[in-house]
């Protein structure tokens, strides 16, 4: 008999995230204040989100960071997750690669989200704040962050794009019974959302839009903070769980990855799976590659440019040094919602630029490709997003193959995709397309930053 999951137990589930910016011999370069373009710190961040979560943000000295209790004993729900031998896919592909994911789908909001929405959550309890905002586009941070406010009895409220709101009902009502309160956004709630509806009564909403909302409210509210599921360091780092996890299991299964792979958004998932690994490559010289695996219609790691950049739509953000498209970035409506976000992390931007992580692009074709191979040889129907890791990991069993090598293959499943089934439905019907930019089209909107 094989072994097909490698569990843990629960008092095996990490009692530190694990902050790499300590161990980076270049660290990211500083994040600036918007309006003075001084050199931010956390207590510029005070007015927005919990202090701790503020601390974390910009923390360069530690690289350890405790797990508070209740943030561990939320964790048991689902955590630790399973670590899976894909055989079935190995078989599938013929391949002499060891291919195993990580398995984040399994928690009760169906993504990694939920690692991160505890810690924002409790963090906030712990201050003393009542309410919490956010924004969410196809609602997969809305409804872990939903879940998390609950269990540590929080007000949410989260805008919803109203597109996605009217159009993706699902997760709203997920997020619903989890007791959150969700507003269509553009909504009659904030100045912001008042002024774009007297303008455009029929405006359909955007990011930009519904992240103005959320900042509004949090900063016109007393006890109030807003809470983001992605690009962030302090969310970078609460997703180290996932690959501290992964590492004991991979002990556990007596292999060491040569590759690691997450699809990439913001970076959290990526950052997550990959950074205890890196970590060994950093102390100890080990070789792991690490690949990033993004959308090729939203490729700011392969083809976007490393600068000062706003990280949202509305320019409302520090400044950060990152890898970008531009911050007006449009992104073609492609069906890994999740993916479409216009630049990269500064960790991973700086780790990037140091070339100590890797990225490719994948498009969007091939990514439902991968996942539908993945759906009948492993049986989990994948998220859009992780059809992109997947792909990749496919793309690296299949070059073993052809150098005859065993590779050991580690990729983080992010989520599964039982939400986005109709973007699937599109798939067969051969109503998909793939979106490629042009060198052109790449350059004018960063042009458009000057
Ligand atoms: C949000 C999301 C992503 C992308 O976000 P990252 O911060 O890059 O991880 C990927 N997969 C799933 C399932 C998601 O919900």
């Amino acid at each position: 008999m094989t072994t097909k999951k490698i569990f843990l137990d629960e008092n095996e589930i990490p009692t530190a995230w694990y902050n790499i910016v300590a161990d980076m011999k270049n660290k990211p370069m500083p994040m600036l204040h918007p309006v003075t373009k001084k050199e931010l710190t956390p207590e510029d961040l005070y007015p927005i989100f919990a202090e701790k979560l503020a601390q974390q943000e910009l923390n360069q000295t530690d690289a350890w960071i405790e797990i508070p209790e209740p943030v561990r004993d939320l964790y048991k729900i689902y955590r630790p997750t399973p670590l899976v031998r894909a055989y079935g896919l190995e078989k599938a592909l013929d391949t002499p690669a060891h291919i195993y994911f990580k398995n984040e789908s399994v928690s009760p909001a169906g993504s990694h989200k939920l690692n991160s929405a505890i810690a924002q959550a409790y963090y906030c309890k712990e201050q003393g704040i009542t309410n919490i905002t956010t924004e969410t586009g196809a609602g997969q941070w809305g409804s872990a962050l939903s879940f998390a406010a609950k269990f540590f009895g929080l007000e949410l409220a989260v805008y919803m794009v109203k597109v996605s709101y009217e159009q993706k009902p699902y997760r709203r009502m997920m997020m619903q019974t989890w007791g959150a309160q969700v507003v269509a956004s553009p909504s009659m709630s904030t100045k912001a959302g008042r002024k774009i509806i007297t303008e455009n009564p029929n405006y359909s909403g955007s990011l930009g839009c519904a992240i103005s909302e959320a900042i509004e409210l949090a900063t016109s509210t007393p006890n109030c903070k807003y809470t983001l599921g992605s690009v962030l360091n302090h969310v970078s780092l609460h997703q180290t769980v996932i690959g501290l996890e992964a590492e004991k299991q991979m002990e556990k299964a007596g292999e060491y990855p040569d590759i690691v792979i997450g699809c990439f958004g913001g970076g959290s998932n990526f950052s997550g799976i990959s950074f205890p690994f890196l970590r060994h490559n950093i102390l100890e010289g080990k070789k792991t590659r690490l690949i990033a695996a993004e959308p090729a219609s939203c490729p700011k790691l392969t083809r976007g440019q490393f600068r000062y950049d706003f990280g949202d739509e509305a320019g409302y953000t520090p400044l950060l040094p990152m890898f970008t498209l531009g911050h007006n970035f449009a992104p073609a409506n492609i069906h890994a919602g999740g993916l479409r976000y216009h630049g990269a992390g500064t960790i991973i931007s700086q780790l990037k630029k140091d070339n100590l992580i890797e990225a490719v692009d994948i498009n969007q074709l091939d990514s439902f490709k991968a996942g539908v191979l993945f759906a009948r040889s492993e049986g989990i129907i994948p998220a859009p997003e992780s059809c992109h890791a997947i792909a990749t990991a496919i793309n690296e069993a299949n070059q073993a193959k052809l150098e005859g090598k065993q590779k050991t293959i580690l990729f983080n499943l992010s989520g599964h995709g039982m939400i986005d089934l109709p973007s699937y439905d599109k798939y067969f019907s051969g109503d998909l397309q793939n979106y490629s930019l042009s060198d052109e089209e790449i350059a004018q909107n960063l042009n458009n930053l000057d």
